[in-house]
């Protein structure tokens, strides 16, 4: 099969920099994007001079600390051609390897923008040396691969997820409101004809000669022209000494005729002016203005809709469990853990697996509800006190499942949350009991069970009072015997605008076939859910239920790792 064109951006800096994110952004809807990662801003322009990129994202200016110059000198120097403009809120974290304390720091790297946009507030580490790197990400990187003690780093709190590193402090930088603008330029100049549809803004550099008042000349040339200016820069001519070009961006497309004119005008009074590029105005999305108006005109709230309703809650749950914000927008928990918890050593192992690759939550059965009573019904409150150990050890909360009103002191004694299972979703006596809790509670859809039953229990976990309800969808019984169970996706995006409540998908009993644990998980993650909940086990062959659809250590790795790679993207 032909293999489909990359299109190819380069950026400054490593997987997680403020570059990669908004190259994202900004080419989501671009089919088959590739990132490529480059030192220096020298190699991105290389990269596009070279034809190894088909286009390159460069920041050029920042709200709290102005031009970044570099990259207006490098335009001019190899006359690449700026054809978009995007811009990105930028928000700093403080980063630092596990169990470091602030006073411990002796060392803060980021990049030399980064620090000077959280100059006030690294002044309090007075005994630490602050040190420019060449990318905000990259030192997080250097940080977690080096394995270096002492010492912290400035940069999106997504590289601390990516490369497995702490956060201090968040929103660290010294303004609110903190964005950065960027270009996008490539080798062709793709704007220069026809694009009056857009709404465009045009770079331009020009010289003025070095008598009086040619500055302000030049200025009244596009005053005359109803031209609005949005920046100028001066940077020194670095060839002559004391003399300076004038870089500027306005409002309008090189083709209209009062920029043209203006052009002319002020070539033949300094001899002297180049177009970078007229390409199309940055504007904040549609669906972000949506939202923003969404903001503004509140919902009425109606008060004798169902509790489980948008109707009568319009904003988003979030249920917080540990370090996890389960439902907050962005946010992609993943569960995972073993089908039963069997003894300590296959806990424990498991465990580890688990937070090693990232895991939010660590899931594990004691009480187990099993379709045959000669199966293995788990350890009972033995597997719930090993949980714990293991929840000490890894510093994970932990998720186990509550069969019967009889088991709910001890399991609710030791559990972050409880899990209903779906044999279980249409127990209103439990649902009642569990109601009275303030413990967050996984309620997982009986595997015949309508959305709109799924609702309503749930509604009576609510009524209750307890307002920690999550959803998870894992699958349901149809003719296809091809799988355990058929993962029912639709249920996401329906749940999500029908329900306030977090839904969460488990593609193990979703499908029951281990090859299709990873697509699944992977398509929960496109259609909105806000998290997963994965089966895994140190040796699956051995285990004592579901091992068959059970990942192991490199299968959770690798799925672990395209999580990660496709929440930049959703
Ligand atoms: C489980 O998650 O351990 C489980 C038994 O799942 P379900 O209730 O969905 O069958
Ligand atoms: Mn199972």
């Amino acid at each position: 099969m032909k293999k489909q064109k990359e299109f190819r951006v380069a950026y400054q800096g490593e997987a997680g920099a403020f570059s990669e994110k908004a190259l994202l952004i900004y080419f989501k809807d671009t089919k088959n994007i590739v990132p490529i990662p480059c030192r220096t801003f020298y190699d991105v322009v290389e990269a596009v001079r070279s034809g190894n990129a088909e286009r390159g994202i460069m920041p050029v200016e920042n709200s709290i600390i102005g031009c970044i110059t570099h990259t207006y000198d490098l335009l001019l120097e190899t006359k690449l051609n700026i054809v978009g403009e995007t811009i990105l809120p930028i928000s700093h974290a403080l980063i630092a390897p596990k169990d470091i304390k602030k006073d411990d720091i002796k060392k803060i790297y980021s990049h030399p923008a980064a620090l000077s946009q959280c100059e006030v507030y690294l002044r309090r580490f007075k005994n630490a040396d602050i040190l420019p790197t060449y990318d905000t990400a990259g030192s997080v990187k250097l940080i977690a691969e080096k394995k270096l003690t002492g010492v912290a780093t400035i940069a999106s709190k997504e590289s601390a997820e990516i490369y497995d590193l702490s956060i201090l402090d968040t929103a660290i930088e010294d303004y609110p409101d903190n964005q950065t603008r960027f270009f996008i330029i490539a080798a062709e100049n793709i704007h220069t004809q026809n694009i009056a549809c857009y709404p465009c803004k045009t770079t331009i550099v020009f010289d003025t000669l070095n008598q009086p008042g040619m500055l302000y000349e030049c200025l009244g040339i596009f005053n005359k022209h109803k031209i609005n200016l949005t920046l100028l820069e001066s940077r020194p001519h670095k060839t002559e000494a004391w003399k300076y070009h004038f870089f500027m961006d306005m409002i309008g497309h090189v083709n209209n005729e009062n920029l043209a004119s203006a052009f002319d005008e002020i070539k033949k009074m300094t001899g002297f002016l180049y177009v970078m590029g007229s390409y199309p105005r940055y504007q904040a999305k549609l669906s972000e203005k949506k939202e923003e108006k969404n903001i503004s005109n509140k919902k009425k709230i109606d008060k004798n809709a169902p509790l489980y309703s948008l109707d009568r809650h319009p904003e988003p749950s979030i249920v917080q469990v540990g370090n996890s914000m389960i439902g907050e927008k962005k946010n992609f928990t993943v569960m995972a853990g073993p089908c039963s918890v069997e003894g300590r050593h296959q806990l424990i192992s498991t465990a580890k697996i688990c937070k090693d690759e990232g895991a939010d939550i660590l899931r594990g059965g004691a009480f187990k509800p099993r379709s045959s009573p000669y199966s293995f019904q788990g350890l009972g409150e033995e597997g719930v006190k090993l949980l714990c150990e293991a929840k000490k050890q890894f510093g994970m909360p932990i998720v186990t499942e509550v069969i019967g009103v009889e088991e709910l002191e001890i399991v609710a004694e030791y559990a972050d949350i409880l899990q209903i299972g779906a044999r279980n979703m249409q127990n209103y006596v439990l649902l009642k009991e569990i109601g009275k809790l303030k413990i967050p509670v996984l309620l997982k859809r009986g595997m015949m069970a309508t959305l709109q039953e799924l609702l309503m229990s749930a509604e009576y976990i609510l009524d209750k009072g307890n307002s920690n309800v999550i959803l998870c969808e894992r699958g349901i019984r149809t003719f296809e015997t091809a799988t355990r169970n058929t993962l029912d996706l639709s249920a996401v995006p329906y749940l999500k605008q029908h329900t306030h409540l977090p839904v969460i998908v488990d593609p193990s009993h979703g499908t029951g076939v281990l090859e299709l644990v990873e697509p699944m998980a992977k398509a929960a993650l496109a259609v909105g859910a806000d998290g997963i909940m994965i089966e895994v086990h140190f040796s699956p062959s051995t285990a004592l239920s579901d091992g068959y659809q059970s990942l192991d250590a490199k299968g959770f790795k690798h799925l672990m790792k395209e999580i990660k790679r496709l929440k930049k993207i959703f």
